[in-house]
């Protein structure tokens, strides 16, 4: 099972220094601890040993859960899987893949504003992403600003600024 905590974490709910240290700074959220603590907890009865959890974003009313693996795995048979995750966090909960695709990821995090496109920007201090928007779709985004380039930052371990034009 993978998981974005160690498997010591996950099953004891403790984090270590190492996972701390990821909460600390912004590239773990409390969601992905609860998440990953809730699968683990449920591995056996739902046979998710192969399943993969890569990071939960929280999109207001919905929670967007990513994985890099099997999407039906975590949607479970009949939806037990995903319904009990929903229960956990209180709200709904979309289960998508995140693919090698960065566009098509934050296509889907951004839902329904509508993406004009990104650039991948090179410096120093690493690779950082310029998300672009139609000034239009200020008002579609799915949460505020500020929450979804922190959102992003999680998802890609990259800084990222979004930019209208
Ligand atoms: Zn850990």
């Amino acid at each position: 099972m993978k998981l974005p905590i160690c498997e010591l974490c996950a099953s004891s709910g403790t984090l270590c220094s190492g996972c701390s240290a990821k909460l600390a700074d912004g590239r773990l959220t409390e969601l992905d601890v609860k998440i990953s603590a809730l699968l683990y907890k449920m591995k056996d009865k739902y046979n998710l040993n192969d399943a993969d959890f890569t990071k939960a974003i929280d999109l207001g009313r919905v929670v967007l859960v990513l994985t890099k693996g099997d999407v039906g795995k975590l949607i479970g048979r009949e939806g037990k899987v995903v319904a009990e995750i929903s229960q956990e966090v209180g709200k709904k909960v979309r289960i998508a893949e995140m693919s090698g695709d960065v566009r098509k990821t934050i296509s889907d995090i951004i839902m329904p504003a509508k993406l004009l496109g990104i650039n991948e920007v090179f410096s120093m201090a690493g690779t950082s992403y310029k998300v672009r928007l139609p000034s239009s779709e200020l008002s579609h985004l799915p949460i505020d600003l500020n929450s979804l380039e922190k959102a992003l930052y999680s998802l890609l371990d990259s800084k990222v600024s979004i930019v209208f034009e």
